[in-house]
């Protein structure tokens, strides 16, 4: 092989896999919620989501792109627009066809119906809407949508790949209805989607990319054989696939994805480097690889040396015309563009990718442009060099860790005991997990601070008069321990990310996180470090009101590090620790302040977990040990709580118990107490308040139901084990129903000290 390789100029095809629905400046988003308050029509939704859908073919198409995706685009989700290609939206809905309203009522609760559930797309932060498996399924496609863009992008001189969710993902992201085997569906799925195929063959649509992420995780029993039989069906459509895999390694479920024979496989080569070269050797001759090479989950700019290194690799085996050059998964969990993103350090745009600029990554990785190259070596270098990412004293202080930083001094009895002597709590205290109603007021005044229209101390002054009547209203309500009320705080992560160093802001860095609804991460960029306390004035502040333990309430390490852009040139144990080390000194200045309760939340504790379960361990330990080293720097009598808002902790159990914290408070209403069988096979040691209040729900709890959920927990637990509370935060709540739902909160406590 020439030694001048590197720098010969390739000639790979370019794909893109999806690209950001909402628009630059999330004009999706604003015509959405204008079409559901009345504010706009149907025609006029549609027209804003045409011009999106065109003038995003379009910059594809300018960019250079090959394969250019439709079918990506969607009103609310992909999942439910591949339920309604296929005739299988959720029976309870009725089984006529999808008009916009129907489409919605199924996205959103309404006052007739509850919405399909939402839950994550694999380890990102988008939601989908829940498949329901059922009997009655009428499976009548209905491809207006799919067809429709198809043209649409025709009309522009565009042709596009479209995008399907293929059947093995679908189905086993979806849940059968009152115990209804999916698996059973099958027989009638596989033909749907053989009409789908039917009908894009009959529009001469010759590659339809057919996502099959599911090949990334741990199949259950039964799977493979059902993808096995779909791909053997869809062999006999004209159509080319071009099986999509990402956010892992196909790992064992590789020689199941080549027997298919599809004419093209695309991998996650960011996520999964490692398995490149045992994905050359394993293709068919007649196979096209899709190597994904530029990470669609995160906002780096890609090191070309190993892409290009990878996509040359790729080539020399398989010959230039059979590699395509790819990001690693559909652009959708990445903001749209930087451009307009004037804030921001310039030097630090220059390591910065969105969709826009990603997709001019490719078309340079795919023709080995060596001026391209250059520039790319120098920005690699300049952020490599950039002095603003390591902080040596953050460096130091890791490197010295000892076993001792992650353990509390004494075992949770002798805690435990210190802790009743100094609190003075009742049997089965009362408590709430933090935020109270962040009423239309109190967004009004961080509007006008924001804008300017506000000064800080007037803003101040509002926050300080709300935490005080949160104070008051709680006393009156008859609760143990207190919360401030979170008033001062817009979101559980930026609002510690400004604080602390290591962080940048985007202005314009919106991810779609369900429906019309985004979110924009705050980008972990260096070294974190905290130059100054971020809660303690408003803490001490609230204690100052009341007799009462008041709470001091921080955001865990690892949901800091899950709700940013994290960087990707340090693993991301490092970052959590760095994270945990600035919490470490914010808990213990919250104790010398004289705060003597601290709440660490880690709602996102569990969604951290890596697809395969191979992995868990490995995370769970240094996880943990993240909130340990956060923690465990205080004295004995100090009480240490933790909430997580789910409730499904089976399999992580262990690792919860090994966090070891005081008080852990989590999600247990809707599912009447059903997890604390486990925490008691478990022998979970410490103490627990399953939420008793469904904060879901303006619905008022009555003292009757509250009361029953305590008495079903009180037979599993252990007196003393037990604290009353919600299940998580109240803010999207408003005060009457709140006030109504804790008083009765408190009084069904009461019922049951004086049974006990
Ligand atoms: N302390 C936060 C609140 O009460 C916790 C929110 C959460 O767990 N997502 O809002
Ligand atoms: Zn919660």
């Amino acid at each position: 092989m020439a030694t001048d390789e590197a720098s010969t100029s390739l000639s790979l095809k370019t794909a893109n896999l999806g690209f950001p629905r909402m628009g630059q400046q999330r004009e999706l988003k604003f015509a959405l919620e204008d079409y559901w308050t009345g504010k706009c029509t149907e025609e006029q939704l549609q027209n804003v989501a045409g011009q999106l859908r065109q003038s995003h073919w379009e910059l594809q198409k300018t960019a250079g792109i090959d394969f250019i995706p439709s079918n990506d685009f969607s009103l609310y989700d992909q999942v439910l627009d591949m339920l309604v290609l296929l005739g299988a939206t959720p029976e309870r809905f009725g089984t006529d066809t999808v008009t916009l309203p129907r489409y919605f009522a199924m996205a959103r609760n309404s006052r007739e119906q509850t919405a399909m559930e939402m839950t994550k797309w694999f380890d990102t932060n988008y939601h989908y809407l829940v498949p329901e498996w059922s009997e009655g399924l009428s499976f009548k496609i209905n491809s207006a949508k799919l067809l429709g863009e198809v043209r649409e992008a025709r009309a522009l001189g565009i042709e596009t790949r479209p995008v399907l969710i293929g059947p093995l993902t679908l189905l086993l992201l979806g849940k059968g209805v009152d115990a209804f085997d999916p698996f059973t569906v099958t027989d009638r799925l596989i033909p749907a989607y053989q009409a789908v195929l039917a009908e894009l063959a009959a529009e001469n649509v010759e590659w339809v990319q057919m996502d099959e992420p599911i090949l990334a995780t741990d199949l259950p029993e039964g799977a493979a054989e059902i993808f096995r039989k779909a791909y053997a069906a869809f062999a006999l459509s004209p159509v080319k696939l071009m099986l999509t895999t990402y956010f892992e390694r196909l790992g064992d479920n590789l020689p199941l994805a080549i027997a298919a024979h599809t004419a093209g496989l695309h991998v996650d080569a960011v996520r999964a480097p490692e398995q490149i070269e045992e994905v050359i050797d394993a293709l068919h001759p007649d196979q096209v690889l899709s190597v994904g090479c530029v990470d669609g989950r995160n906002i780096w700019l890609t090191d070309f040396s190993a892409a290009d290194a990878m996509l040359r690799q790729a080539a020399r085996k398989l010959g230039q015309a059979r590699v395509i050059a790819a990001p690693s998964c559909s652009l959708l969990h990445v903001p749209h563009t930087l451009r307009g993103e004037t804030q921001l350090p310039a030097r630090m745009r220059g390591w910065l990718r969105f969709a826009e600029e990603k997709l001019a990554e490719l078309t340079a990785l795919a023709t080995g442009d060596p001026a391209a190259a250059a520039e790319n070596a120098a920005a690699i270098q300049d952020r490599a060099a950039a002095e603003s990412s390591t902080n040596a004293a953050v460096r130091a202080q890791l490197h010295a860790l000892k076993a001792s930083d992650f353990t509390r001094s004494s075992a949770y009895p002798e805690r435990a005991r210190v802790q009743r002597d100094q609190l003075r709590l009742p049997l089965f205290p009362t408590t709430t997990i933090g935020s109270f109603p962040q009423t239309s007021e109190v967004r009004k005044h961080r509007a006008a601070h924001k804008h300017g229209h506000e000064t800080a101390g007037q803003y101040e002054t509002f926050l300080r008069e709300a935490t005080a009547q949160c104070i008051r209203q709680q006393e009156a309500i008859g609760l143990d321990v207190l919360v401030h009320g979170e008033f001062e705080r817009n979101d559980m992560v930026e609002y510690f990310a400004e604080f602390l160093e290591g962080f940048a802001f985007t202005q314009n860095g919106w991810v779609q996180s369900y429906g019309s609804r985004c979110v924009k991460p705050p980008v972990i960029f260096g070294d974190v470090s905290r130059p100054r306390a971020m809660t303690v004035e408003w803490s001490r502040y609230a204690q100052s009101l009341t007799e009462r333990p008041v709470k001091g309430m921080l955001t865990g390490p690892i949901t800091i590090l899950q709700w940013s852009f994290p960087r990707n040139d340090i693993p991301r144990q490092q970052i959590a620790w760095q994270i945990a080390l600035a919490l470490r000194d914010e808990v213990q200045d919250l104790e010398a302040a004289g705060i003597r309760i601290i709440q660490v939340d880690e709602p996102a504790l569990r969604e951290g977990l890596p697809l395969r379960r191979a992995d868990w361990a490995a995370y769970l330990e240094w996880a943990v040990q993240a909130f340990r080293l956060a923690t465990s720097g205080v004295r004995d009598e100090t009480q240490i709580h933790t909430h997580m808002c789910y409730c499904e902790f089976e399999d992580v159990l262990p690792s919860i118990a090994a966090l070891d914290a005081d008080v852990i408070s989590m999600e247990a209403a809707r599912s009447r107490m059903e997890l604390l069988d486990a925490f008691r096979e478990h022998g979970y040691p410490n103490e627990i308040g399953p939420g008793v209040y469904d904060i879901h729900s303006p619905r008022v709890p009555s003292v009757e139901e509250m009361h029953e959920l305590l008495r079903l927990a009180a037979r599993v637990l252990k007196p003393g084990q037990l604290w009353v509370n919600p299940d998580c935060g109240l803010k999207t709540r408003k005060w009457p129903e709140t006030i109504a739902a804790l008083t009765n909160l408190c009084a069904a406590a009461e019922r049951l000290r004086e049974e006990a």
